[in-house]
């Protein structure tokens, strides 16, 4: 049981790497929000954690909807540790210029602007009670350093969720509140596929770290395996 238990709120975490997020936190001793758009899939899946005998609930969560993420915000507001996991990846194998404005738009939407309502929803409650992590799932396709081609609308979302971790970091500076984001390398998850390489358990370690990080630990920061990467 961790001193003391925290409550966190994980976006997507109904299958993938958000599920198994959900499952290390809950494990760690945290009350953990399973937030799901469809709440059947998100019961379900918290009811599989809770047969494991773990404090997991499930809350009906949309980031792609502002309505839905200020509902959360009036129902839960303790949240002390927030995940953003939902993700989209709209564009794989789609070449740059023949990109639909409308994928685009649907992948800033949830990749985005989801994580901005519910950092905007929760985060001035983590400053205001002295204590909050935010972590957010990116990726290696959105470093700047490391920018290769293609994936386009997918790449553009994760550098700027990027870039609102690092201005976040700077805003809550001093109130001990940790904002950083996490590469979860290439998982074995629907987004993706088969082949991957990593275990949910491997991609989920990293964020779980960054969720749950000591008050010496580090803020603003873009880490794979526990370690600073470029932006
Ligand atoms: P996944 O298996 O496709 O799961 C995506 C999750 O996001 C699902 O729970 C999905 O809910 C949820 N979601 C999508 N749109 C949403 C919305 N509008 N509101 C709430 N939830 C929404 O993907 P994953 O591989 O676990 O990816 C999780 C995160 O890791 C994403 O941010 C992704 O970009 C990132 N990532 C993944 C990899 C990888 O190799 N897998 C690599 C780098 C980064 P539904 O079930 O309702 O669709």
């Amino acid at each position: 049981m961790p001193d003391p238990k925290r409550t966190a709120l994980v976006s997507g975490g109904n299958r993938g790497i958000g599920l198994e997020v959900c499952r290390q936190l809950a494990a760690l001793g945290h009350r953990v929000l399973l937030g799901a758009r469809e709440p059947a899939r998100g019961e379900a899946a918290a009811a599989s954690l809770r047969a494991r005998g773990l404090d997991v609930t499930s809350v009906a969560l949309d980031v792609a909807n502002p309505d839905s993420v200020a509902r959360l915000a009036v129902a839960r507001p303790e949240v002390d540790i927030l995940v953003n996991n939902a993700g989209v990846y709209l564009d794989e194998g789609r070449r740059p210029l023949e990109l639909d404005e409308a994928v685009l738009r649907d992948t800033l939407e949830v990749n985005l602007l989801g994580a901005f309502r519910l950092c905007r929803a929760f985060v001035p409650g983590m400053a205001a009670r002295g204590w909050g992590r935010v972590a957010s799932v990116s990726s290696g396709m959105g470093q700047l350093a490391d920018m290769g081609g293609g994936s386009l609308a997918y790449r553009l979302s994760k550098t700027a969720l990027n870039a609102l971790t690092r201005v976040l970091a700077q805003e809550v500076d001093g109130r001990h509140v940790k904002v950083n984001a996490a590469c979860p390398g290439w998982v074995r998850t629907d987004m993706g596929g088969a082949h991957a390489p990593r275990p949910v358990e491997q991609g989920a370690e990293t964020v779980v770290w960054l969720a749950t990080l000591p008050e010496d630990g580090p803020t603003g920061g873009l880490f794979r395996d526990k370690r600073p990467i470029p932006w």
